[in-house]
């Protein structure tokens, strides 16, 4: 599912941005080449009004002077004299020719002189063509005419446009190219960071699935203890079925405890938890929470003891419920953890920074690469599977509950064996 959301996002968040960039592209190429087309027709016009300058002041025009205007056959020139060919065209190809024919008739068709133009000795009109549709084929061109003593004198200049499109297609070509270049690192970011977007939610979705493939497998085995009960009191006599509606009531238990912690960590990744902090008195609640597990580590021959400073804590911005019911967690697994004639250490501590909550045990300990898994959820090590009633969440709890106060909780080896569990505040 999550591979067809990632193609989806991928896609989408390319095509919009790659229209946008498209768009953008030819909207920059087409002022771009307006502007390279003006240019190049606005030098044209000026170099024109320098030729016709120029012309005025020749009295005669010489070859010399009209090949120095072809200025090496950047432009082509046809003189008329009084309605007669020059000698000088005879130069020109029959395509040429032909070129300025059209140039002429488009010049006839298009334009009509102005009396102001024509009461002026000399006057040129610049335009541009295209010959047939052939490729190469469009021009600039320039009609001077000149009234001389003689007679009307006529030249028709063109410049061929095959540079300026050439330029144009150079440069059509490359921003193509840089936009194909920008469309393919633009898809490859896409595709890496919709994938980075999706990240957390597709670790969440594998979570959410393992969370509820563990909490059915674990209410999996007290239903069936429950089921098995059910039928087998029907058949048993009365001081059997007391047994069995005990082991019931006991699974029953077992199940309530475990949907309560399930809730507890779904509401925890909703953040739906409400923290209620107050300066809450640490020392206080760790000797109430000692005289309630007294007797429980007694039941098991361990010895339970407390430590606490000498001089007052002073108190602490929390929810004293949720911390003790992390201690409480701690303390039950030390004492599940620590086998008889054992001994478990509650005790506090304050730096005039952090205050720091430990219970420490001597118990089976936890192996190195083991600290880090214990945390997880539905994470019980090989040795401790045999424990009724712990089903791996009661440290996923623990440590949700200390997070939510911006603590840490930690799990060292207690240096004669045993772990100890550190809380700092
Ligand atoms: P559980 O309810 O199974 O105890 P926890 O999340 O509280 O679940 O603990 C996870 C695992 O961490 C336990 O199954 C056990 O293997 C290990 N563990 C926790 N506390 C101790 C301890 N004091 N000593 C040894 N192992 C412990």
């Amino acid at each position: 599912m999550f591979q067809k959301v990632h193609i989806r996002l991928a896609s989408l968040c390319t095509g919009i941005t790659a229209f946008i960039l498209f768009v953008m592209s030819c909207g920059y190429l087409y002022i771009s080449e307006q502007g390279l087309k003006n240019n190049s027709f606005t030098s044209f016009q000026n170099d024109m009004n320098t030729l016709v300058s120029n012309l005025e002041l020749q009295t005669i025009i010489t070859h010399e002077w009209l090949t120095s205007v072809e200025d090496n056959g950047k432009y082509l020139i046809n003189v008329i004299d009084n309605g007669v060919p020059f000698l000088y065209n005879e130069r020109n190809t029959p395509e040429q020719k032909e070129l300025f024919q059209t140039a002429w008739n488009y010049y006839e068709r298009h334009f009509e002189i102005s009396s102001v133009l024509q009461g002026l000795n000399t006057y040129h009109l610049e335009y541009r063509f295209s010959s047939a549709g052939k490729p190469g084929s469009d021009y600039y061109a320039c009609v001077v005419t000149s009234e001389r003593t003689g007679g009307t004198f006529q030249v028709i200049i063109l410049c061929s446009m095959e540079p300026l499109l050439l330029q144009i297609r150079t440069q059509r070509i490359l921003f193509f190219s840089l936009a194909l270049l920008a469309f393919i690192a633009l898809a490859l970011f896409s595709w890496y960071f919709t994938k980075q977007i999706l990240k957390p939610l597709e670790e969440n979705q594998k979570r959410q699935n393992q969370f509820i493939a563990s909490a059915s497998h674990e209410l999996r085995t007290p239903l069936a203890v429950i089921l098995s009960c059910a039928s087998a009191s029907t058949r048993a006599s009365e001081e059997e079925r007391i047994h069995f509606l005990d082991s019931i009531q006991a699974e029953g238990l077992r199940m309530s405890g475990l949907i309560d912690d399930m809730l507890l960590l779904t509401k925890a990744d909703n953040y739906r938890w409400t923290i209620c902090k107050e300066p809450a008195e640490l020392d206080t609640l760790l000797l109430d929470l000692f005289e309630t597990f007294e007797a429980t580590a007694r039941e098991k021959s361990i010895r339970l003891l407390i430590r606490l400073p000498e001089e007052a804590v002073p108190p602490v911005s929390c929810d004293p419920k949720r911390i003790r019911q992390v201690l409480t967690i701690l303390l039950h697994n030390a004492i599940s953890y620590t086998p008889r004639a054992g001994t478990i250490q509650l005790s506090l501590s304050y730096d005039g920074k952090n205050t720091r909550l430990t219970v420490s045990d001597n118990g089976i300990g936890i192996p190195d690469e083991e600290k880090e898994r214990i945390f997880e959820r539905f994470y019980r090590s090989d040795q401790s599977r045999s424990e009724k009633g712990h089903f791996g969440l009661g440290l996923c709890i623990a440590s949700e509950i200390v997070h939510a106060h911006h603590g840490q909780i930690l799990v060292t080896d207690t240096p004669e064996g045993g772990s100890t569990f550190t809380v700092v505040l």
